[in-house]
């Protein structure tokens, strides 16, 4: 997970590189300040089985109060995330959105100093130099990258197209295992340096979760079920293509992780999720194993993480990946173009499920790249191969 680790893939900016997206749950909810959905309450009651058992050598049960407390806390951040994120979206809807004339990349980063607040106190500006803390040019530097990806490849101004100002807020909470996307901006925790690093380390998790908020500003994919696991894949097909951009990594090259180096040396673990083997990130004493399918074979049928939709987001994950490597060269360009097509012209409906989501796109490659092509092909046995049949359904947009 640290930079020896990773692939040599001349990455220009290596110190991007490391957090996943939905690792959102903070240390506060270990000490109930933060108050879980009842089905996810539910779910983090149930002790990690993995983490009891203790480390390897160890003896069954012999887990110890220390490591069953990390075991928790890793095994909420892994699923939880967007449940937070959705409660605080409700709250802010309300603050206004600061526009810039479109076309101008607008940063501003600020430090909540270890608080649960945000914004916090402003430490740097756009076209304000560098400063002393990592945690704050990286969250600078990464969201201009997804700003320059935007523009560059899909002609968009920002995430809403207008040119919204994109706001990032630091050092927020204490060890906090957390990143989120909270409506108006990104917010980033420090980790708690036993199980995850800090989560302005990795560019795919910062993507990640602009992902989100891409979304928000096209086809906001209700967050639950199926049409949840698209929203989580989405994200992160747009955490993985902005890293990719940035390292100038073709598809054959690229890593197809997403929060590559967000986890610690003492986890046995790559990366969050992967999308070129899902199940396979990370399988580790403490946290298990990586729960994600690849196919519809695997779906997991659950009520907690809002119906699995950090679990189920592997198959549509492992569809776009299959699309990509089949067709070659970069995966931002046919394969990226084509998904974000389908997100900005509202083809879906909000509720959307596998199935409708895998016809939009099939409809969306004969629109771009005539019927019968072997863009379309290749999209057909992509989702052929994991088991999504294409559903033709009345698409429903307010
Ligand atoms: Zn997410």
């Amino acid at each position: 997970m640290d930079k020896e680790t990773q692939p040599p893939a001349a990455d220009p900016h290596p110190r991007h590189h490391a957090v996943p997206p939905y690792l959102l749950v903070s240390m506060a909810a270990c000490d109930g300040a933060w108050e879980a959905p009842a089905a996810m309450r539910d779910f983090i009651a149930q002790p990690p089985a993995e983490g009891d058992r203790g480390l390897p050598g160890e003896p069954a049960g012999a887990g110890s109060e220390t490591r069953r407390r990390i075991a928790t806390r890793a095994r909420r951040t892994l699923l939880l995330d967007q449940a937070l994120l959705h409660e605080r979206a409700t709250t802010h809807t309300d603050i206004a959105r600061l526009l810039d004339p479109a076309g101008h990349l607008v940063r501003v980063i600020s430090d909540a100093r270890g608080a649960e607040t945000t914004p916090g106190t402003t430490v740097r500006t756009e076209g304000q130099d560098p400063g002393q803390d990592e945690n704050s040019n990286r969250a600078y530097d990464g969201l201009g990258e997804v700003y320059e990806f935007l523009a560059d490849m899909f002609k968009r101004s920002s995430l809403d197209g207008a040119g919204l100002v994109l706001r990032g807020t630091v050092h927020y909470g204490q060890h906090y295992d957390n990143a989120f996307w909270d409506g108006t901006q990104m917010v980033m925790g420090d980790g708690d340096g036993e199980v995850f690093n800090s989560f302005t380390s990795s560019l795919s998790v910062i993507a990640h979760e602009l992902g989100h908020g891409l979304l928000q500003y096209t086809t906001n994919l209700d967050y639950r079920g199926q049409s949840g696991a698209l929203n989580e894949s989405i994200a992160d097909v747009f955490g993985a293509l902005v890293e990719q951009f940035v390292a100038g990594d073709d598809a054959a090259s690229a890593s197809w992780l997403i929060g590559k180096g967000l986890f610690t040396n003492a986890v046995q673990g790559v990366a969050l999720r992967s999308m070129a083997a899902p199940g396979t990130a990370y399988d580790d004493p403490i946290l298990g194993k990586d729960p994600q399918p690849a196919t519809m074979a695997g779906y997991v049928d659950t009520a907690a993480d809002n119906g699995g939709v950090h679990l189920n987001s592997g198959i549509p994950n492992h569809a776009f990946y299959l699309f990509a490597t089949a067709l070659g060269g970069n995966a931002w360009e046919t394969a990226g173009s084509l998904w974000f097509n389908v997100i900005a012209t509202r083809s879906l409906p909000q509720d959307a499920d596998f199935g409708t989501f895998a016809e939009q796109t099939l409809l969306q490659a004969r629109r771009d790249h005539g019927a019968g092509s072997a863009v379309e092909r290749a999209l057909a046995e992509a989702w052929d191969a994991v088991g999504v049949e294409p559903v033709i359904q009345e698409a429903v947009h307010g």
